[in-house]
């Protein structure tokens, strides 16, 4: 085999979703929703499906050209920034592909790219297989009065960020709001990124998948819209996150055109374009969301409004049951503290994995529950310190979370 696929084997969501999968839990583990997507947009994709041959064929490499074009509109008016729908986009499968695609076409060997932790997991084996360094540097909780309460009490050190730039740095990457903690990043803290970006001429590239799921009036900013940060930041995006289409599997980086003109040289490359029928039916799904932009009419509203309610019932439920619960100011997750609970881990099987993980298979296997372990999303220098938490996921049916509540008020 390669070398560049040396220690990148293991994988969180092949294993926790296998186990999810032998065990019929109720599943609040991999982050999808367990509810269909708006009707309009199935109506959508079926009538790609069922419509004219070319729907059938190849499209345009980088992008449907319906799809490209209401992004760029769309997005132009979120970022304030004129996009060009064929030079500053490339739709990709899933927001995975755009993310292998950035590090592929930027990261040199020894190029270090700093990620912030907690982190979503594949950014270090892409960072590696692209012969980079990953440099880590955590969110820390503040603990006032005693414990952390919400995701805005997790915050970067400005000194600490500030030390982890140097001539070798080539990129950051940030997700906002963020998965597993939901994290949404204030300005102000964003603009010490920039500022940090543009003072050692580094890229920045914003993982924003859950940018529409915010709670509380919780503002999401992208950092592409600060100054001087267009011409730097690769922003990210999912149409699976999106429209509650995971399976679709429809992504996209925005950027200027001097920087995507190399990730499409990845692209072409390798993947050379994505689903037609999926990218028109996203495509359609953007046009009616610019139509009923900031209108009770927008799936871009409603769906958060519909979720806020889950993660008030789900944070209850793990409260009540002494799993201290970190609010998430946005995305569908929600981490929890497992310390105070105290349960007989004699599993052999797990013995020497984190502790975390064991907790995690024993939920699984003993109480036909699935979540995440925490520790998956920090780097290995720093996951023995994050070993108490495991992941929660409310995209989900009030019926789904019942379930699962009603499993966790009986275990003990
Ligand atoms: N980034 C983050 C933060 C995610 O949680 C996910 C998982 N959906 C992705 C990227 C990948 O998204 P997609 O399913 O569109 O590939
Ligand atoms: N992004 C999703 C999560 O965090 C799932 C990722 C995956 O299944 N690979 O749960």
């Amino acid at each position: 085999h390669a070398r560049r696929i040396e220690g990148v084997d293991k994988n969180i969501w092949v294993e926790f979703t296998q186990l999810a999968a032998d065990y019929q839990v109720v599943n609040l583990g991999q982050g999808f929703p367990d509810f269909s997507p708006p009707s309009y947009i199935q109506e959508a994709f079926c009538k790609a499906v069922n419509g004219g041959c070319s729907m059938h064929q190849y499209t345009r490499a980088f992008g449907h050209p319906p799809l490209v074009t209401i992004l760029a509109k769309f997005f132009s008016k979120v970022v304030g920034h004129d996009i060009d729908a064929f030079e500053d986009i490339l739709v990709t499968v899933g927001a995975y592909q755009a993310l292998f695609c950035t590090f592929q076409a930027l990261v040199n060997e020894g190029d270090e790219v700093i990620i912030i932790e907690p982190f979503f997991d594949c950014y270090q084996p892409m960072v590696k297989m692209a012969g980079g360094k990953a440099v880590y540097v955590p969110l820390r909780p503040r603990f006032e009065g005693g414990k952390a309460l919400t995701s805005a009490d997790w915050v970067l050190s400005s000194e600490e960020l500030a030390s982890k730039f140097n001539s070798r740095t080539k990129a950051i990457v940030i997700n906002t709001p963020n998965n597993p903690l939901g994290k949404v990043y204030k300005r102000e803290e964003l603009q010490l990124i920039a500022d940090l970006c543009i003072k050692h001429d580094v890229v920045c590239i914003s993982d924003e998948v859950y940018e529409w799921l915010t709670y509380d009036g919780a503002k999401h900013v992208k950092i592409a819209s600060l100054p001087g940060m267009w011409e730097r930041t690769v922003t990210i995006g999912s149409g699976g996150k999106t429209f509650s289409a995971t399976g679709w599997k429809v992504g996209w980086a925005i950027g200027a055109g001097h920087i995507l003109k190399h990730l499409k040289t990845v692209h072409q490359n390798s993947v050379y374009h994505c689903a037609t029928a999926a990218q028109e039916a996203v495509a359609v799904g953007f046009q009616r969301e610019y139509e009923h932009f900031g209108t009770p009419e927008s799936y871009f509203l409603q769906l958060p409004e519909r979720l806020q309610h889950k993660r008030e019932k789900l944070a209850a439920c793990l409260e009540s049951v002494g799993l201290q619960p970190v609010l998430p100011e946005g995305g569908y997750f929600m981490i929890a503290d497992i310390s105070s609970v105290k349960v007989d881990l004699n599993d052999p099987s797990t013995q020497g994995e984190p502790y975390d993980y064991r907790f995690v298979k024993w939920l699984i296997k003993e109480k036909g529950l699935a979540t995440i372990p925490v520790s998956a999303f920090y780097s290995p220098e720093h996951s023995k310190d994050f070993e108490n938490y495991i992941r929660f996921c409310f995209v989900k049916e009030d019926s789904t979370l019942s379930s699962a509540e009603a499993i966790l008020r009986n275990w003990s």
